[in-house]
């Protein structure tokens, strides 16, 4: 199994060089300006991601929404939403405030695992 690195070029202008040649890095989720070589870190990946929150609560278990986000360093707002999908999605269990990982959400954890060392 071979995972390739994707660059896609997005239309994103550079804020260093303003060039127009800014490439997504799928995997990751920066985007490269091939002009300068400067690395834009996406807003959603500053904050948080549905991968950091798996992240933390595979390994500590169970978190209120508080640690967890002390943990993901994300905003309110940034976590809520991501807590939010990852629910709708069936990734996550909230019991008595404290947030969990489904069964499937340890799947989905696990296989986004292997992606990542894939790369
Ligand atoms: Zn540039």
């Amino acid at each position: 199994m071979s995972h390739r690195r994707s660059l896609r070029f997005s239309k994103t202008t550079c804020p260093i060089c303003g060039a127009k040649e800014v490439a997504r890095d799928d995997h990751k989720g920066d985007m490269i300006c091939t002009n300068c070589g400067h690395i834009i870190i996406r807003e959603e990946t500053r904050s948080t991601g549905k991968f950091d929150v798996a992240q933390v609560l595979k390994r500590e278990g169970k978190m209120d929404f508080q640690s967890l986000k002390k943990s993901t360093g994300a905003s309110d707002a940034s976590l809520f939403t991501v807590v939010q999908n990852m629910m709708n999605m069936g990734l996550l269990q909230e019991i008595m405030g404290k947030y969990s990982l489904t069964k499937k959400g340890q799947r989905w954890y696990r296989q986004r695992l292997g992606q990542e060392w894939g790369y």
